[in-house]
């Protein structure tokens, strides 16, 4: 009884909220950056499996959003991003011996065009029996860099093509490197996506918002337990995040629910900084030049993270 106590406890504070992982080649030694070798994948799957996670689909995560209901801390949805070849080859077997659930969100050009590392649309029919096919994208472009238009353009191109060749319409989207403003997640919208997918890392909580689900990506010797580990923290950013002119980042206003006084604040090219939160809300002045076109502002409070993307918008915030 002693023991069983002790597991469920140790179990118990291991979990914290929902998580979305993303995968992209399978045992395809070529890409080490983007690769997940079978003997991980087994070795990520076999620890969800012995640590009591649920792998449940997507859809049924975003019911409960819908619902706003709270949100079991032992779930995880599996996605994989841009459909390859390896995938098809190396990693559905194992999702099958699991019997995972997944979401696998399709760079249309890819099979339309028939590159070779990319998956053919009977692939993607035989895919679809196993988990569900979703949208990444015609031609898988920066869309910071992308008019309305030229979006318009790709994603008629790509969720028609889906239609006509899989007989459905997918009901999630996932931006192509992970990439977009608020500008870009306005014109996503309008398509009518039931959820919007990110590459920012974090979790999913209640209050989160389905059209920025935050989103680990699990490549290489990932390392499954900071991740899981972490919590949503529920923030309200009192200033959009756009891509200054002069390029210096100048001060960052935070409203958190968070009850602890002291956390850290994270901006790409100077690391973490300590800060201090006076009832839940934090004020910090950076006065920092951004170093990349792409930077991220991450706030954390014990393990809770709230995380955002400063991209240069070629077409303005509107
Ligand atoms: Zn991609």
């Amino acid at each position: 009884m002693k023991s069983f106590l002790l597991l469920f406890f140790s179990i118990a504070t291991l979990w914290a909220d929902a998580h979305i992982f993303v995968y992209h080649r399978f045992n395809d030694s070529r890409y080490p950056t983007t690769n997940t070798t079978d003997e991980q994948l087994r070795s990520d799957f076999e620890y969800f499996k012995t640590n009591g996670y649920k792998i449940v689909p997507l859809a049924t995560l975003v019911e409960k959003l819908d619902k706003k209901e709270s949100i079991p801390d032992n779930w995880v949805v599996i996605t994989i991003d841009d459909n390859y070849k390896s995938f098809y080859e190396n990693g559905l077997p194992i999702f099958r011996e699991y019997n995972y659930p997944f979401s696998l969100f399709v760079f249309v050009e890819g099979t339309d065009k028939k590159y070779p590392d990319y998956t053919t649309w009977e692939q993607l029919r035989e895919i679809s029996k196993y988990g569900s096919i979703e949208f990444h994208s015609y031609g898988h472009g920066h869309m910071t860099h992308m008019s309305k238009k030229e979006i318009i353009k790709d994603f008629d191109k790509g969720m028609s093509l889906i239609k006509k060749n899989l007989n459905l319409t997918p009901k999630y989207f996932s931006y192509p490197y992970g990439e977009f403003t608020p500008r870009v997640k306005e014109t996503v919208k309008e398509y009518g996506f039931e959820a919007i997918i990110n590459q920012n890392m974090g979790a999913v909580a209640s209050f989160s918002d389905k059209y920025d689900l935050d989103r680990a990506a699990l490549v290489g010797k990932s390392d499954l337990k900071p991740h899981l580990n972490q919590k949503a923290l529920e923030a309200t950013w009192e200033e959009t995040l756009t891509y200054p002119q002069d390029k210096v980042l100048k001060k960052i206003h935070v409203k958190t629910n968070a009850t602890a006084t002291k956390g850290k604040i994270y901006l790409s090219g100077y690391g973490w900084t300590d800060i201090s939160l006076k009832d839940g809300e934090l004020i910090h002045t950076f006065n920092k030049k951004l170093l990349h076109t792409r930077s991220r502002v991450i706030v954390s409070v014990g393990n809770q993270i709230s995380n955002k993307l400063i991209i240069k918008d070629s077409y303005g915030t509107k």
